[in-house]
């Protein structure tokens, strides 16, 4: 490693200089240290302390500079799970005259960024935790570009998937541990710390029960754009399948939560939907081997876990079954329903549970981490192998969890192929058609008021508007109109929903009253737009 980092070569000499001149400078977005990334230059990393070091000169800059608010709790997340108390970031502060009496510090020329992989073996968080964010951290700020080094400090090994990361740069990414093989005083030239959660669509339960995340920022847009670039440096064609070679994927676990009648599924579901089905596992198949295979099925089965984040490979139109074992209630554990509905992704999305007993294989003897339960109280045992449905429950270790969680499920074939059917009602259907742009309105342009009185209790208001600016260039299907009509000091409007540009309101409406009109446009039923300035009526 050691040799690589020497291929650029920087003016030892002057960057030594500007370290003891000018110390550490970082700058920051966010108000949070949830929202947090930090540009730095000289940010040092001291192997010995196992801790960053900033150092004070003269030319330092620190913004934000939280004081000791630093501590409470942190200065950033280091990894895009928001406030996860073993991922925080912060550093140590130094004059910076101490470094004449330090080892002398090994340069980092490289533009790099600083992160923890939540968990690098299970391939749901990889995804979604580490190259997701990493992807649109780098886009983000444009000398985090393809020559970029990522460094990892969550402290792992490569974990199961490292080739994945190595497609996010052109460099070697670092570890933790490497970082020692640099000598005992490391100072990155330039670096980013910290990772965007933007792009993250579901919470793991810390703090509440695990589901999709309150306020989800991401569309297909933005996934779509990260798995061309992904299937671009795996090397996986992104040509479409053609009609008629139409197959289904069976994505099958072969450890653990298995599917003990497989055959029996792949059988039943090429003879019900008039498909081809194929399996995959993570065991037989290259990574870009899968992402080929699923980029062009119209349906990928799989039992609840990690290797479902596949989904985000497959086609527009397809469909996702996601099987959950007994006593599993999809409805509590939902990443992989959350990412298959996320705004335009246009993926069909069904879940099936095993609800017969008999027909559930439990491991109580396996180890904890397993869904063994041999460990417990024999009364909780009881209470665990009796209970129909594991209660809602924090991450991560919850013996009943797991235990239901790790059982292998003997699917009732009917049953399945029923609620795929309840949803797909021939074959299922892929989308050839690009898929078409989200546009939202523009403000309904120059709204007018017009009131006459008809006598001491009648009157009418009539409203008059011009369509939205960017209208006019767009094709849209169903462009409709809301009209909000509120009196002067009432808490509560009328709202009226309407196709044209004008209307005039006689219901509800008293001579001599002031009243307050709010219009905004709609495309195709979803698509708001914003209010105009609110219009201020009397009759
Ligand atoms: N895994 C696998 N086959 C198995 C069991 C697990 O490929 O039989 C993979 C799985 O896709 C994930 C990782 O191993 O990437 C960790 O699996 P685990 O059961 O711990 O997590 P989960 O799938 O429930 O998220």
């Amino acid at each position: 490693q050691s040799q690589e980092l020497s291929q650029v070569r920087i003016d030892y000499h002057a960057a030594l200089q500007s370290l003891q001149e000018e110390g550490t400078r970082m700058v920051c977005t966010g108000k949070m240290h949830t929202d947090r990334v930090c540009r730095f230059d000289y940010l040092c990393y001291s192997n010995e302390a196992e801790e960053f070091v900033f150092f004070h000169s003269n030319s330092s800059v620190m913004l934000p500079n939280l004081g000791s608010r630093r501590f409470q709790p942190a200065l950033l997340d280091l990894s895009s799970v928001e406030d996860h108390n073993t991922q925080y970031f912060n550093f140590l502060e130094l004059p910076a005259a101490a470094l004449k009496f330090m080892p002398k510090p090994v340069f980092v020329p490289d533009v790099t960024l600083i992160l923890n992989r939540f968990n690098p073996d299970n391939l749901m968080h990889i995804f979604h935790d580490d190259l997701l964010p990493i992807y649109y951290t780098m886009l983000q700020y444009p000398d985090l570009d393809q020559d970029a080094r990522l460094v990892f400090m969550e402290g792992w090994n490569e974990g199961l998937h490292f080739d994945l990361y190595r497609l996010m740069s052109n460099k070697q990414p670092l570890l933790k541990e490497q970082l020692k093989n640099f000598g005992k005083l490391l100072c990155f030239t330039k670096s980013y710390v910290g990772l965007s959660k933007m792009t993250t669509w579901y919470q793991y339960g810390f703090v509440q029960p695990q589901g999709a995340k309150a306020n989800i920022l991401v569309s297909s847009m933005e996934i779509r754009q990260f798995t061309r670039f992904l299937m671009e440096k795996l090397n996986v064609s992104m040509e479409e399948s053609s009609s008629g070679d139409e197959y289904i994927v069976v994505f099958s676990r072969t450890i653990n939560r298995l599917i003990l009648n497989e055959a029996e599924l792949i059988l039943a579901l090429t003879q019900e939907f008039q498909m081809k089905t194929v399996t995959v596992s993570l065991d037989d198949h290259s990574f870009a081997d899968i992402v080929q295979i699923i980029s062009r099925a119209s349906m990928l089965v799989s039992m609840h876990g990690a290797q479902l984040v596949t989904s985000v490979f497959l086609p527009r139109g397809a469909l996702v079954v996601e099987i959950f074992p007994y006593a599993v209630n999809p409805d509590h554990y939902t990443p992989y329903k959350t990412l298959a509905s996320l705004p335009g992704i246009d993926l069909q999305y069904v879940a099936w549970q095993n609800t017969n007993e008999e027909n559930t294989m439990a491991f109580p003897d396996r180890p904890w981490d397993q869904g063994g339960i041999a460990h417990l109280e024999k009364a909780e045992q009881e209470h665990i192998m009796k209970s129909k449905e594991v209660p809602q429950h924090l991450c991560c270790r919850n013996p009943e969890w797991l235990f239901r969680i790790y059982q292998d499920t003997k699917v009732d074939i009917p049953s399945l192929i029923d609620a795929i059917r309840q949803t797909v009602k021939t074959k299922p259907n892929l989308k050839k058609a690009k898929p078409g742009i989200i546009v939202h309105p523009g403000k309904v342009r120059d709204p007018k008021c017009q009131a006459s009185v008809q006598g001491t209790n009648e009157a009418r208001l009539t409203v008059s508007w011009q369509i939205p600016w960017n209208l006019k260039y767009l094709k849209v299907r169903e462009v409709k109109y809301e009209v909000w009509i509120q009196e002067q000091g009432e808490n509560t409007y009328m709202p009226y929903i309407l196709p044209h540009q004008n209307y005039t309101f006689s219901e509800n409406i008293k001579p001599f009253t002031t009243y307050l009109v709010w219009i905004r446009c709609f495309f195709n039923k979803t698509l708001l737009g914003p209010f105009a300035d609110v219009l201020v009526c009397r009759t």
